[in-house]
């Protein structure tokens, strides 16, 4: 058995004060951080200048360090360090690959902790006024990841559909056709309400408003900025009227 404890740690989605007190304490008592490209400025100015950072995030046109490689990475560092945190964006077991993670800590017998985070679609909701049920308009909400393993087809349009409820998507954009086809052939309204979240629940958070039939002129007009999270269904109604206060309390943070 190693010495060191392995904590993955979720980071929130961006506003810094939606960390949660336990993950803050992680933050303050590591010996070394791993985080990648999803963990804002903010987070990692409250790491301790005298603790190791490892940044293996992705940045646009640059290689990034392969998923395999950092869960390498936190065994080696498992038997340096008494205190190692791995901070990733949201929430770690959302599609942050956490599993993976935390599978290959547990087949080399390294003890770990996962501290959960608020996920993307949670910090967007309310940082856009847009409640993801709402009784009369949604029973359900279904976390939908666009990364398909080894370009494989995606072929649960209709059960997404069928659902009913709020979908949230979480990925870039510029698989926009690819989704308003799949699932209007599914059957999806045309008019059914999109919101396109841009850095939700930060101060540079920017949102449009579209339908599903016209989601790629949506998707154009914010091109090239990330991260971004498609909240779909007719709750996305209710920001007419909740988005206003959000957006102001959300430009008044320090
Ligand atoms: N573990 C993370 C998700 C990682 S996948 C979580 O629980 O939130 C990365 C995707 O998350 C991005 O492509 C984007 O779709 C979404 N995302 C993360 N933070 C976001 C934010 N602040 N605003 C909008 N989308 C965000």
């Amino acid at each position: 058995m190693m010495n060191g404890f392995v904590s993955l740690v979720g980071a929130g989605p961006g506003d810094p004060d939606l960390l949660t007190v336990k993950a803050l304490r992680c933050i303050q008592q590591a010996d070394v951080v791993v985080y990648d490209r999803l963990v804002s400025e903010e987070i990692l100015a409250l790491i301790p200048a005298s603790v190791a950072r490892y940044d293996v995030g992705k940045r646009c046109g640059q290689p990034s360090m392969k998923q395999e490689a950092i869960s390498e990475l936190l065994v080696t560092l498992a038997g340096k360090y008494q205190r190692i945190v791995r901070l990733k964006g949201g929430d770690p077991y959302v599609f942050g690959r956490g599993g993976e993670e935390a599978l290959l800590l547990v087949a080399n017998s390294v003890l770990f902790e996962v501290v959960p985070g608020i996920t993307a679609a949670i910090g967007c909701a309310a940082a856009t006024g847009i409640p993801l049920t709402h009784r009369g308009l949604s029973r359900s909400v279904t976390l939908v990841t666009g990364h398909v393993q080894d370009g494989g087809e995606f072929h649960g349009w209709s059960g997404l559909v069928k659902s009913g409820g709020t979908l949230v998507f979480y990925m870039g954009l510029e698989r926009a056709t690819e989704l308003r086809r799949g699932l209007l052939q599914a059957g999806a309204p045309a008019h059914l309400p999109v919101a396109l979240v841009v850095a939700g629940t930060t101060r540079q958070q920017r949102v449009e408003v579209t339908s599903l039939a016209c989601l790629e002129q949506a998707a154009d007009m914010l091109s090239g900025l990330t991260p971004v999270l498609m909240i779909m269904g007719e709750v996305v109604q209710l920001r007419a009227e909740l988005g206003h206060m959000a957006e102001t309390l959300l430009q008044s943070v320090a």
